[in-house]
């Protein structure tokens, strides 16, 4: 095992040095802000959520919102807007361990309905294929890429987060939220899947044939819980109304 981590570790620094140094004179795209030295920083690395060029956004938090740099995709915009406007500080910090993470992370929101899930966490292979979830069998049909970051902490060297926004209109209705609510709550349960080291850990061994009876399944529900509690907690301190009166306001089609 200790073999792995360091044939890993290797891989990182390789892979970092491939990538620095990156050119600091180069223009703000139009409509950027210009970025402090803080920000800048953040350019030097590849890992997070990739922009609509390819290259990874910058994300940080002000008065309690997700601002993003100007190459966000805008399905990162879409999730980082209904994220805000949930209110949940466990999503929030979810999306900013996203970004900030050392794995590169395509994240999109489809237009079509999926017959199994809500969201769909997929690592690639060393390849660059999307990996697919074996439900039955608890595995992904091919190994994931995965590598060791500074911290020690392992990652996927790249993964797709995708939501089914039809989906969430019946998750919605089933829940008494609004589809935006529903999305950011199968957000944070994708995320869960892409950092949680117990549940990489797991799809490792069982990759390799060794027995990991890990549920990957409830860290990410837990998640799910604490972000859907967080909602409502923020949907009644900004209803200003008594609840008869919001009833006859929000009663209807729900
Ligand atoms: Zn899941």
């Amino acid at each position: 095992m200790p073999a792995k981590v360091d044939r890993n570790k290797r891989d990182v620094s390789s892979k970092q040095r491939d990538v620095a140094p990156k050119k600091k004179d180069k223009a703000p795209a139009p409509g950027t802000k210009t970025v402090n030295s803080k920000q800048r920083k953040d350019t030097d690395r590849s890992g997070g959520l990739v922009g609509s060029d390819g290259k990874s956004i910058r994300a940080r938090v002000r008065n309690g919102k997700i601002r993003l740099s100007g190459n966000a995709s805008d399905n990162i915009k879409a999730i980082s807007k209904m994220i805000n406007e949930s209110g949940s500080k466990t999503a929030r910090k979810q999306f900013m361990r996203l970004s900030k993470s050392e794995g590169k992370v395509n994240f999109r929101i489809s237009k079509e309905h999926n017959t199994v899930a809500h969201g769909m966490h997929q690592p690639h292979d060393i390849s660059g294929n999307i990996l697919n979830w074996d439900k039955e069998k608890g595995i992904f049909d091919g190994s994931p890429a995965v590598s060791v970051d500074s911290k020690g902490d392992r990652y996927y060297k790249e993964a797709t987060i995708t939501l089914f926004e039809p989906n969430h209109e019946r998750l919605a209705l089933v829940k008494g939220l609004s589809k935006e609510q529903a999305m950011v709550i199968t957000f944070a349960h994708e995320v869960d899947h892409n950092l949680n080291q117990l549940a990489i850990q797991a799809v490792m061994d069982r990759d390799r044939g060794i027995e990991n009876n890990y549920d990957v399944e409830a860290p990410a529900e837990k998640v799910e819980a604490q972000v859907e509690k967080e909602i409502r907690a923020h949907l009644d301190s900004t209803r200003t109304r008594p609840p008869e009166s919001a009833g006859s306001l929000f009663g209807l089609g729900l």
